[in-house]
């Protein structure tokens, strides 16, 4: 699935692709509108209801990724009711032995997430895989989420990579959409993303389940 002799930099996403997206899944679906009904005095589903219309809007967008905005937004201290759920983070299976296996080998390895740095925060306190990486780029800080061509630009500005020779592992569509367009030539999606929710079947890219799928090896 992966010819490895023709990568030199992997490029990687965190939620639902390092890290079980459940726990995002679960913050938003079920965390936050339970403690925003509490604190409007309204009925879980139509706060589920009004958050989701709300998110909705602007799904994509470097906003819809901040932290900052939502606190704002619902008047909520977000990072600290992720800090709530925080043992429900977690590694998604083979994560650890995957990244072993990328940083022991040439190839530059590179978190390219849209989480706000909190989240960041949040999540490298529970399981701290930083150290694996050459570099941790978060799109907030390009003033881009990867679904702009103006992410992809302003990354490889920064940091210049060949996009023929770069694998990208990303568990949304868009963003996948969005390398492509870019030319970023090799690229897999995630099957599952959320490990308690259905596998996906309607991907439109190369999908694995776990990473134990691509293993690197000791090839360089
Ligand atoms: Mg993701």
């Amino acid at each position: 699935m992966i010819d490895w002799n023709s990568i030199d930099t992997v490029l990687l996403d965190m939620d639902g692709t390092l890290l079980d997206l459940y726990f995002d899944n679960y913050f938003w679906t079920e965390h936050l509108p339970r403690v925003y009904a509490d604190k409007h005095q309204i009925s879980e589903e139509s706060s589920a209801a009004h958050l989701h219309s709300k998110t909705r809007q602007a799904e994509g967008t470097l906003a819809w990724y901040s932290i900052d905005h939502w606190s704002e937004q619902l008047g909520l201290d977000i990072p600290a009711l992720k800090r709530e759920i925080r043992h429900m983070i977690a590694l998604r299976p083979y994560t650890m032995e995957f990244l072993q296996q990328l940083h022991s080998s040439s190839r530059d390895v590179v978190m390219v997430t849209n989480a706000h740095r909190k989240t960041l925060e949040i999540k490298m306190e529970k399981v701290d895989i930083s150290h694996w990486f050459d570099r941790i780029v978060v799109s907030h800080d390009l003033n881009s989420p990867k679904e702009d061509q103006a992410f992809w630009h302003r990354l490889q500005a920064l940091h210049p990579f060949d996009p023929a020779r770069t694998l990208l592992i990303d568990d949304t569509e868009s963003v996948l959409h969005s390398a492509r367009e870019y030319g970023v030539a090799h690229l897999l999606t995630l099957l599952q993303p959320d490990s308690r929710r259905q596998k996906r079947i309607d991907t439109h890219f190369p999908g694995i389940h776990h990473f134990d799928e691509i293993m690197p090896g000791d090839a360089t």
